[in-house]
């Protein structure tokens, strides 16, 4: 009980702090964005208009990211809908690719027929982004990412593999505290929100790692017909 009660102190910590942070930053870009627009108009910038678009459009990715994020540390309860896990996997797919492509990260899908599920979409997509983004930054010197989807034991399961050096066991026992990072630029907030996310699915994660690469799987129940 001790340490059930620590982790959902850790997880109201990163809740409120997360969601100062997401909040203080979006006053800026406010500004930015507005100040883009005014300048946007003026004469002297009509040759540069492909160039505003793409900043004002950079902006609304940050915001919306935010609000995700936000969203995500301020309601109790996913908004469960019955959809494809493997459509949602699909719509992403070409932002993985570009995002992989950049760190000489090759990307494979083998998704396999399985039922509609109770999913929250955008935390589906947050939750493969945040695991496919650890898999990148495992290989610094590039390699294969799998992204599957399978049935198993009676629940649908994804998995993202990589080719990194894996997680040793002093490490592993801290995945999902919020703030724990091994990286120089880590936030140590993405696993953290990907536990909260398959908290909140009744879903399940398990970590199969060894010196030559990683896997995290997502344990999703059927719904009962
Ligand atoms: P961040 O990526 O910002 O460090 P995360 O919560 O996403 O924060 O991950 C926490 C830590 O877990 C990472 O710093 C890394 O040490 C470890 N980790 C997560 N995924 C992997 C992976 N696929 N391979 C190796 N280490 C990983
Ligand atoms: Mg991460």
């Amino acid at each position: 009980l001790e340490q059930m009660t620590a982790a959902f102190d850790r997880m109201n910590m990163v809740g409120s702090m997360a969601a100062t942070v997401a909040h203080e930053i979006r006053n800026p870009l406010t500004t930015v964005r507005g100040y883009l627009q005014v300048l946007e108009r003026k004469e002297e910038y009509q040759t540069d208009q492909d160039k505003f678009e793409l900043m004002i459009e950079e902006i609304d990715r940050a915001n919306n990211i935010i609000r995700e994020y936000l969203s995500l540390s301020h309601e109790k309860f996913a908004n469960l809908k019955k959809c494809s896990l493997n459509n949602i996997i699909e719509a992403l797919f070409p932002l993985i690719q570009a995002d992989a492509n950049s760190s000489k990260v090759y990307t494979a899908l083998n998704l396999s027929d399985i039922p509609e599920l109770l999913l929250d979409e955008n935390e589906i997509r947050q939750l493969l982004l945040n695991l496919v983004r650890n898999g990148i930054e495992a290989m610094p010197s590039g390699g294969n990412l799998v992204i599957r989807t399978f049935l198993a034991d009676n629940k649908a399961v994804l998995s993202i593999s990589d080719q990194g050096a894996g997680i040793p066991p002093h490490i592993l026992d801290h995945l999902g505290t919020p703030f724990f990072t091994t990286k120089p630029t880590g936030t140590g907030l993405g696993l953290a929100i990907c536990y909260q996310i398959t908290h909140r699915h009744n879903a399940s994660i398990k970590i199969d790692t060894s010196n030559t690469g990683t896997t995290f799987f997502v344990y999703f129940s059927l719904p009962t017909p």
